[in-house]
């Protein structure tokens, strides 16, 4: 019997490991029917896959499914789901505070997406199931990438940290790690179908593997991923300063495959903050781990995340966050002001900075954070670099845009039969946030800055 083919259309918030997870929507809901499409007007399955981390980004969720409450009406028969973190903290409340919407399910039952559906579909009543904690054996899920040159693989569900500002663990739960085998076949079938980088996913990806029996680590799978897979390049995020090991670091300036960049939130400058947001290290930790890092990879590139305004941060709390980017001379930092989060603890603590006051520091921080990367960037010039193209630049679609194995963003004049090339371009200029570049000779070798 056919399956009438119907279209979904997926919006998706937040970080890497969501997009991860809409991809396996789509490949899920495929199994029943669903095709993709980019124009919500055609979609009679609306998904939102939402993110929790603060709280613009839940407020975002109840504007967009007023929008999109108004527009299902227009297209009877159509319907709304809501997954990702909000729809796991919120559950069976989001019905009540969002008319409209047919499908909650929560972030341990993605699997279980088209049984949902197709049960809203047949019966036109309203259908909420959260899991409160992901199955015993992971599912295999099947996915539709929206991307084919670079791949995002989960390797690794959950945190078991409790920093007191982060929902992350109440709705994403415990540390859970996928079998090496299952993720050395998944890249494998990657670089068979033409795919030139995979970055490896977890909410503490360095935390990988350690509640496997026996309990292997990071660094044994970039290991294994380099000796068994052509893959050209590995990649991984996000990390905790506490579980970036020696071995890893190793892993990373031994195996040709593993890019030469660290994504690893060091949130604040100072030691009093650091310990009342329970990140479990010091600044001085930090330091070594840097200093570490760049005696095995001399020139790797370490971008970080900041938090300004943690309640109780004084001015001289927050000076020291700034004058440590400088001292560690970062190549990036994703700042944010704190945001108060449900079921947290510090949510109800005194002492919360007014946002007038919040919004200042981050202000001075990001001109900090940009002279910095920018100072970063310079020695680039002039160089050489091996780039993989990923497309079209946003600005100017008369340039390509790609990154270098150390994560530069680098846009150069050039056309479409590059795009999923490793090419070698020369730098030209440096801005803070991404590089420009110019290809010399097709048949130049790569004078590669690092190692
Ligand atoms: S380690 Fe990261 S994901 Fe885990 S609780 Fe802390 S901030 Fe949240």
């Amino acid at each position: 019997m056919s399956i009438q083919t119907k279209a979904v259309y997926i919006e998706t918030f937040g970080c890497q490991m969501n997009k991860s997870d809409s991809e396996h929507m789509f490949g899920l809901l495929e199994e029943i029917g669903y095709q993709s499409t980019s124009d919500i007007q055609l979609a009679d399955l609306m998904i939102l896959n939402t993110c929790a981390i603060r709280q613009g980004a839940e407020d975002k969720v109840f504007s967009y499914l007023g929008q999109w409450h108004r527009l299902k009406k227009s297209r009877p028969g159509s319907l709304i789901a809501v997954g990702g973190c909000v729809a796991q903290d919120y559950g069976e409340q989001l019905i009540k505070q969002s008319p409209g919407v047919d499908i909650v399910f929560g972030t341990h039952n993605l699997h279980r997406l088209p049984e949902l559906v197709l049960k809203a579909g047949q019966t036109g009543k309203v259908v909420v199931e959260i899991a409160q904690q992901l199955p015993e054996d992971l599912p295999e899920i099947p996915v539709i990438r929206q991307n084919s040159v670079s791949a995002w693989v989960s390797i690794i569900y959950g945190c078991n940290y409790n920093c007191t500002y982060c929902i992350v663990p109440y709705v994403r739960g415990r540390e859970r790690s996928r079998t090496l085998e299952s993720i050395v076949q998944e890249v494998k079938e990657l670089d068979q179908q033409g795919f030139i980088e995979v970055t490896l996913l977890g909410q503490n990806v360095t935390a990988y593997g350690n509640d496997l029996s026996p309990s292997i680590h990071l660094g044994n799978l970039l290991e294994s991923l380099g000796a068994q897979t052509d893959i050209k390049r590995l990649r991984f995020l996000t990390g905790h300063p506490r579980d970036l090991t020696i071995p890893i670091i190793e892993a990373v300036a031994k195996v040709p495959q593993a890019c030469e960049n660290f994504h690893i939130p060091i949130q604040a400058g100072d030691d009093r903050t650091l310990r009342r947001m329970a990140r479990g290290y010091k600044v001085d930790t930090y330091r070594q781990l840097v200093e570490q890092i760049r005696a095995y990879i001399p020139d790797a590139a370490i971008t970080t995340d900041l938090i300004v305004g943690f309640p109780g941060e004084t001015d001289q709390e927050f000076m020291n966050t700034v004058s440590l980017v400088e001292e560690i001379s970062f190549d990036g930092c994703n700042t944010a002001a704190y945001s108060p989060r449900s079921h947290t603890p510090s949510a109800n603590w005194d002492q919360q900075v007014p946002e007038e006051l919040k919004h200042e520091r981050l202000r001075f921080l990001n001109s900090v954070v940009n002279d910095v990367a920018k100072k970063r960037n310079q020695p680039y010039l002039g160089k050489k670099v091996e780039i993989l193209v990923e497309g079209y630049s946003a600005r100017n679609n008369t340039h390509l845009t790609g990154r270098t194995r150390t994560n530069k963003i680098v846009n150069f004049p050039g056309t479409n039969e590059l795009i999923g090339k490793l090419v070698s371009i020369t730098i030209t200029g440096a801005n803070p946030w991404s590089l420009i570049g110019t290809q010399q000779h097709s048949e130049d070798s790569c004078e590669l800055i690092s190692n």
